[in-house]
């Protein structure tokens, strides 16, 4: 029988010894959905297998260290050297793409950028500009109003205040126009190799929630629990890995769970495919 028509039930330990197959989701009206016919057309659970779940959803422990490495090691099969997709020779071109990225795609940034420090090469270049000066060469990336305050904003600063150098510290970075948490991570894990946080975006947003390392929605509430469970050593890698991961397999709307390597670690609500308990409390 092919795999995943039926959902597995590892026998040992665990919350899945009394797992029972629980109701799949219904497809969206007019759509055959992607789940294999067995989960979709599955009985629906009486009060039993209701209480079942529950209590077996009692005993689990998503953040349990083992599960954590299993996904780590998962993740390192998967994307073993990944690294930043922003094309950039510097810090200071890190950062404009960085910025640049909010709202857009890499693939969209790096078609803009090269032409960018072309015209601009240095920050003290950025900085002599007016925004609307900027906003052409960056309209593109969408939002490029906001954008250009923010590029043209940081350059200013980084110039009279740090001497012409992007600098290397949290505190540091979140002093610049339109640098949050997101970009001064990038910055610092990608182009100065410091693990002072976890790059949180709407990649690593979607994918900790799907895999409960996380319940909150917000993002600097997320890299706080993220940081809580990830080893320091791996939160750069870690987020690499998963916006590559929400890239490739795990996408927003259809993630391809049957290719993906942590899916019998996965009970996301909304997988297209499943052989282990899907929780309702794991969406995106
Ligand atoms: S099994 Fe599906 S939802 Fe879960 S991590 Fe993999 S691709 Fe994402």
């Amino acid at each position: 029988m092919p795999r995943g028509l039926v959902p597995r039930r590892p026998a040992k330990s665990g919350r899945q010894d009394t797992v029972r197959p629980s109701r799949p989701r219904t497809p969206p009206r007019g759509s055959s959905g992607s789940l294999p016919t067995a989960l979709r057309t599955g009985p629906k659970p009486g009060p039993a297998a209701r209480r079942n779940s529950a209590r077996s959803a009692k005993g689990y422990n998503p953040l349990e260290p083992k599960r954590i490495a299993e996904i780590l090691k998962g993740l390192d099969e998967l994307y073993p050297d990944v690294t930043c997709a922003l094309t950039h020779r510097s810090a200071w071109e890190l950062l404009v793409a960085t910025i640049l990225s909010a709202q857009s795609t890499d693939v969209n940034v790096n078609r803009v950028t090269p032409e960018l420090f072309r015209k601009y090469p240095t920050v003290q270049d950025f900085a002599a500009l007016e925004p609307e000066q900027l906003e052409p060469d960056i309209r593109s990336t969408g939002f490029f109003r906001n954008k250009a305050k923010s590029v043209v904003g940081a350059a200013k600063r980084i110039v009279q205040a740090f001497g012409g150098e992007v600098p290397g510290e949290m505190e540091q970075l979140l002093t610049l126009p339109g640098v949050a948490r997101k970009t001064a991570n990038v910055v610092l894990g990608t182009w100065f190799q410091k693990a002072v946080g976890i790059v949180v975006d709407t990649h690593v947003t979607r994918i900790s929630r799907r895999l409960e390392l996380t319940r909150n929605t917000d993002p600097p509430k997320i890299e706080q629990d993220l940081m809580k469970v990830i080893p320091q050593e791996k939160w750069i890698l870690f987020a690499h890995q998963l916006i590559w991961h929400g890239r490739k397999l795990c996408l927003a709307r259809a993630p391809r769970c049957a290719e993906c390597r942590l899916e019998n670690l996965c009970h996301a609500a909304d997988k297209t495919w499943s052989t282990v308990e899907i929780h309702r409390s794991a969406r995106p």
